[in-house]
C-alpha cells in the first residue's frame, strides 16, 4: 500500500469536510457549472477536459503584484515534471483532451515591440524576460511537438505571454499583437485555429480575436453565447483538482451534467497534479474511464472545441 498517498488522501478529506462544514462546499459551487442546457445542435451532454499549459509563463499575478521569479520557476518545474506522466496516461487510456498552449513556450526569446508590451503598473518585472539558466523555458517546444502527434489531443492557443486582456493597461493593439504572435508560433501544431482560451478566463476585445479568425472561446460565465458573426463563448466550466474534489464528487458532476444535458468542462494546470498523492491512478484514470464508459453507454459525447465551433456555426447557418 502507498502510505504517503493514503496520508495525503486523509488530509484532503479533512480539508474537504472543513469546507463543507463552513458552508463553502466546493462541490455545490461546481454544480451550478453543469446546469445550463446545451444549444440544440448537441443531442447529448458534451464533455471537454482541458489543460492550460503555461509552465513559467502562467500565474505571474500574485496578490496584487507579480510573482517572484523563484516561485514561478519552482511551480513551472513541478508542472514540467508532471507533463509527460499526464500525457502518457491520456495516450494509454485514449482520452481526448484539449491543451491550451501559450506561445511563449514555442519561443521564449520572442517579445512584441516595446510599445505593445504588457507592462501593468502593479508589476515591476519584464513580463517577457525568461530567467537565466532555467529548465522550464526550453524543451517545451519538443513536448508540444509530441502532443501534436497524438490523435487524442487538441492543441489550441492560450495567447502568447499570458497577459491579462482585461487589465486596464492593455490596449486593443496589445491584445491583437499578443494573439497574432501566438497564432504564428502555434500555426504548425494547433489542431484548430478557430479556438482560443483567454488567460485567466478574462474575456475582452472579442472583436480582435474574431478578426484574426477565432470563432470560439471558453467564456467567463455559466452561459452559452452563440450569436451569429460573433465569437462563440461556452460556459466557463470548472477547475478540477483532486485536492478539492473527491473522485465520487467528480463523477457526480458528470452524472448531473448528463441529466441536465449540459456542457461538462473541467480544466486544470499540471502544477495541481500531485504525484506523491498518486493522483493519476487514484483520480484521473478512474475519472477518464468513467467518462468514457458514459460515452460508450450513449449518455454523453466527448468533444473538441474545434467540433463545438463547427456544430454551432452549422446550426447558425441553417
Ligand atoms: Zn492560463
Amino acid at each position: 500500500m502507498n502510505f504517503e498517498a493514503e496520508f495525503i488522501d486523509n488530509v484532503r478529506f479533512i480539508r474537504r469536510a472543513y469546507y463543507a462544514i463552513t458552508n463553502q462546499s466546493r462541490v455545490k459551487k461546481k454544480l451550478v457549472k453543469v446546469q445550463e442546457k446545451l444549444p440544440d445542435c448537441f443531442p447529448l451532454a458534451i464533455v471537454n477536459f482541458s489543460i492550460d499549459y503555461e509552465l513559467f509563463w502562467g500565474n505571474a499575478f500574485d496578490h496584487g503584484t507579480s510573482m517572484s521569479e523563484e516561485k514561478r520557476i519552482h511551480q513551472a518545474s513541478i508542472a514540467r515534471s508532471n507533463s509527460f506522466s499526464f500525457y502518457a496516461l491520456l495516450e494509454e487510456v485514449k482520452m481526448n483532451c484539449t491543451w491550451s498552449v501559450v506561445g511563449k513556450l514555442m519561443d521564449p526569446d520572442k517579445a512584441p515591440s516595446l510599445e505593445l508590451q504588457f507592462s501593468p503598473p502593479w508589476s515591476d518585472i519584464n513580463w517577457y524576460q525568461k530567467p537565466d539558466a532555467d529548465i522550464t523555458t526550453y524543451e517545451a517546444y519538443e513536448f508540444i511537438k509530441l502532443l501534436a502527434t497524438s490523435p487524442y489531443l487538441e492543441i489550441l492557443s492560450h495567447g502568447f505571454a499570458h497577459i491579462d486582456y482585461a487589465d486596464l493597461s492593455v490596449t486593443k493593439q496589445m491584445a491583437s499583437e499578443d494573439l497574432k504572435i501566438a497564432k504564428e508560433l502555434l500555426h504548425e501544431f494547433a489542431s484548430t485555429e478557430k479556438a482560443f482560451f483567454y488567460p485567466c478566463n478574462k474575456v475582452k476585445y472579442e472583436e480582435v480575436a474574431y478578426a484574426l479568425g477565432y470563432r470560439v472561446t471558453r467564456g467567463s460565465d455559466n452561459h452559452w453565447h452563440i450569436s451569429k458573426n460573433e465569437l462563440i463563448k461556452t460556459p466557463i466550466g470548472f477547475w478540477i483538482s483532486p485536492a478539492m474534489l473527491s473522485l465520487n464528487d467528480a463523477k457526480r458532476l458528470v452524472d448531473i451534467g448528463i441529466k441536465n444535458k449540459s456542457f461538462i468542462h473541467p480544466w486544470m494546470h499540471l502544477i495541481e497534479l500531485n504525484m506523491k498523492a498518486d493522483d493519476l491512478e487514484r483520480f484521473y484514470r478512474p475519472l477518464f474511464l468513467y467518462i468514457q464508459a458514459q460515452e460508450k453507454a450513449g449518455n454523453l459525447e466527448i468533444i473538441t472545441f474545434g467540433n463545438i465551433e463547427k456544430r454551432i456555426s452549422n446550426m447558425n447557418d441553417n
